[in-house]
């Protein structure tokens, strides 16, 4: 996942607390060992690599987090999509000469593209790229399903307050610490341009037995003629979003916070439209200057809760969209 993890654990007994730690952390590097499509042997480097071809039998587990990335693909109207390897392609190659690619490469691309054309068997657990030249890439969502199955581990050893995070976008916070009633965590203010100074904290969030995940269109990515291609890409058109420049996802399952807030950054305000499907599920999503300006002089961002109740994000700066 080329990103780093880390765990706080509270607890009376740190020699146990270190060994459950040292389990977690085997759990997540054996989960990238099953699931990198840049892992060759991996499962997912196997079904890429044989696409085109036979079904390739996978582990159970496996079947289940791509059927999952399937289901979500489905009930966000396309906007989230694990079969864009192509496109990420795409983009990285004419990255690295500086320059967007041409239409007909994007094109190209978007024929490669689409989780309709990833077969799958629920009776053998296999799986089938349609065509030779797709691919799965789980960048989207394996930061948050590491999060969820290192949770697992975390609760089979009665462990109650913990802090874990994948790369510092991907949390899960378990319990709160003690003599809390959560856990705070600060979201910087997004970024105007990726050249900025470090940020000013824009809102707190305060979560307890829940996951967030935030998503932003800096990062990897290049600029070209003064404007910025990022890694996010909107696999209906093929090109990097730019409808919000973050977007912030918190509910119970770390894996659909991930995927979920992807999904945000690529449906920007129209993706609140979708959230609803999902139960205890809260959202916040920063509108880039340009729509600001369009639909209110004064607005920075929208908050969505799918049930009543307080709300998670409580930003400091900026102000919100009615
Ligand atoms: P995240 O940081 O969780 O928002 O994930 C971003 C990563 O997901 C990118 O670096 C790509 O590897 C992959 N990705 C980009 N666009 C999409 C998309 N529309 N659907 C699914 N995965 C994507
Ligand atoms: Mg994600």
């Amino acid at each position: 996942m080329a990103t780093r993890f880390e765990l706080v654990l509270h607890g009376e007994d740190p020699i146990f607390l270190q060994a459950v730690g040292e389990e977690v952390l085997q759990e997540i590097e054996r989960l990238e060992a099953l699931l990198s499509p840049y892992q060759p042997g991996s499962q997912i480097a196997e079904v890429n690599a044989r696409a085109g071809e036979e079904p390739v039998p996978v582990d159970p587990q496996v079947f289940a987090l791509i059927q999952q990335a399937v289901d979500l693909s489905r009930r966000t109207g396309g906007a989230f999509d694990i079969t864009l390897g192509p496109l990420l392609q795409c983009w990285k190659l004419s990255g690295d000469k500086g320059i967007p690619p041409s239409p007909e490469e994007i094109e190209r691309a978007l024929q490669y593209t689409g989780y309709e054309n990833l077969e799958m068997d629920a009776e053998n657990y296999t799986l089938r790229l349609r065509r030779k030249g797709m691919w799965i890439d789980l960048g989207s969502i394996g930061k948050g399903y590491a999060l969820s199955e290192g949770v697992k581990i975390l609760k089979t050893w009665g462990i109650s307050s913990a802090l874990l995070h994948g790369g510092t976008s991907s949390i899960y916070a378990l319990g709160s610490p003690p003599e809390e009633d959560s856990w705070k965590i600060a979201l910087p203010k997004p970024l105007t341009n990726p050249e900025e100074e470090t940020p000013p904290v824009f809102s707190k969030v305060f979560l307890r037995d829940q996951a967030l995940s935030v998503s932003g269109v800096w990062g990897r990515g290049f600029w070209h003629q003064g404007k910025f291609y990022g890694h996010v890409i909107d696999p209906r058109t093929g090109w990097p979003v730019q409808k919000a420049l973050l977007s912030a996802v918190v509910t119970e399952d770390a894996t659909i916070a991930d995927a979920l807030s992807t999904a945000l950054l690529v449906l920007g305000r129209e993706g609140i439209n979708y959230l609803s499907n999902w139960p205890k599920l809260q959202a916040l999503v920063y509108l880039p200057r340009k729509e600001q300006k369009e639909q209110e002089e004064s607005a920075d961002y929208l908050l969505f809760s799918s049930e009543e109740g307080p709300s998670v994000f409580q930003p400091i700066l900026g102000r919100k969209v009615a």
